[in-house]
């Protein structure tokens, strides 16, 4: 029976396999909480990233207050798992989703939710009331990302007179979530677009609060923003989620802040020619949205998926001679390009130090999409 277990070495893991870099993962983790204690602002993290309830909660004994989840059927799991303060960072809308929501706030009052419109902010004061329970609500501001958010100023003056009408949905905060800066390469220009976003979102909370509205969370805040943000005096939390394991991606935009510590190990199965070979990773072992991973260690080695199950590593025969031959048998850690879908596609985390399994976490709101 295959059962690896802590103690195990990696060699004892099938493949293809996510495995976590325990003592860069705690890295990533304490460098970040120790840059927003120097700022006094809240880490309130994204845990659409780990998905887990038990990285979740070594998150919490790091510092966080609290965490976001997207989606309600990851408040399920993380509720479940024991975290009570969650941000639902995503407008819930339609019945079923409404009811499966009422009874997660029935039993955890903490978890609150944004809205940015009459329309969604009427069902769910409906459904709400019709169960005498009640839930907070953040206003979802959209500062330039142009996804979900009403507009800074007049609109969300508006939506917020509306929702002082309700019963049984009560406002406490706003969030202007930047997505569309995260990845910018430029410093300079990300720090400059940023700090007009947060203009925004500060300058309606102070709106809001003008007018008496109790506005006490106001949230924002990626792996690439974070920290400008809260150089931002009236930001009161960030919401960064793949600081935690990082991506190619992050690491293009961001340099060294952060360390890559996640993997998916992988197999040289093939090697048909002498400058290509295939591993067992294709497209559902890693993402590839935000690009192709990067094979750890292995550079003049491009991978590309095979289809769903393989993976294609080529190299120049130039190189050939000075790259490390690869040979059949031999494993390969790849870096993820986009960690959150990459996770999403993995039932465990392997989490090593030095090579020795230390830990096995369940990816507990793996698929929770809805
Ligand atoms: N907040 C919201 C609303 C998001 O959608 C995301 C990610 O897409 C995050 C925070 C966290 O961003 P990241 O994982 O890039 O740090
Ligand atoms: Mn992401």
């Amino acid at each position: 029976m295959y059962h690896p277990q802590v103690g195990d070495p990696l060699e004892a893991l099938d493949t293809p396999s996510m495995i976590v870099d325990i003592a860069l993962m705690e890295e990533n983790i304490v460098r970040l909480m120790q840059r927003f204690r120097e700022k006094r602002v809240h880490v309130r993290p994204h845990l659409k990233t780990v998905k887990s309830p038990e990285l979740a909660r070594l998150l919490l004994a790091a510092g966080a207050i609290g965490g976001c989840v997207a989606k309600v059927s990851e408040a399920e799991v993380m509720a479940q798992g024991g975290i009570e303060d969650l941000l639902i960072t995503t407008e819930v809308v339609g019945k079923p989703k409404l009811l499966r929501l009422v009874d997660l706030v029935r039993q955890h009052p903490r978890i609150k939710v944004v809205v940015d419109s009459l329309a969604g902010a009427q069902a769910l004061d409906q459904a709400m009331s019709a169960a005498q329970v009640e839930v907070n609500v953040l206003i979802d501001l959209n500062v330039g990302q142009n996804r979900c958010g009403v507009l800074p100023g007049e609109e969300a003056l508006m939506l917020a007179q509306q929702l002082s009408k309700m019963s049984n949905i009560h406002l406490v905060g706003v969030q202007g979530y930047e997505g569309h800066l995260q990845h910018i390469h430029d410093p300079e220009e990300r720090g400059r677009r940023c700090q007009q976003a947060m203009q925004a979102l500060t300058e309606t909370a102070a709106q809001l609060r003008a007018k008496g509205f109790p506005i006490e969370i106001v949230t924002t805040g990626g792996t690439g923003t974070a920290e400008i943000c809260a150089n931002c005096a009236e930001i009161t939390e960030v919401q960064p989620g793949s600081f935690v394991f990082m991506d190619t991606d992050y690491r293009n935009a961001l340099g060294p802040a952060y360390a890559n510590a996640l993997t998916i190990l992988s197999t040289v199965i093939s090697k048909p020619t002498p400058t290509r070979a295939v591993v067992d990773a294709g497209l559902k072992s890693l993402s590839i949205e935000s690009g192709m991973p990067e094979p750890k260690g292995l550079t003049g080695i491009a991978y590309q998926p095979g289809g769903d199950e393989h993976g294609i590593l080529t190299w120049s025969m130039s190189a050939a001679s000075a790259l490390t031959p690869l040979e059949i048998g031999d494993r390969i850690e790849f870096i993820p390009s986009h960690i959150d879908t990459t996770i999403n596609l993995h039932d465990t985390y392997y989490a090593h130090r030095n090579g020795r399994l230390e830990a096995i976490w369940p990816v507990t709101a793996r698929g929770k999409v809805q």
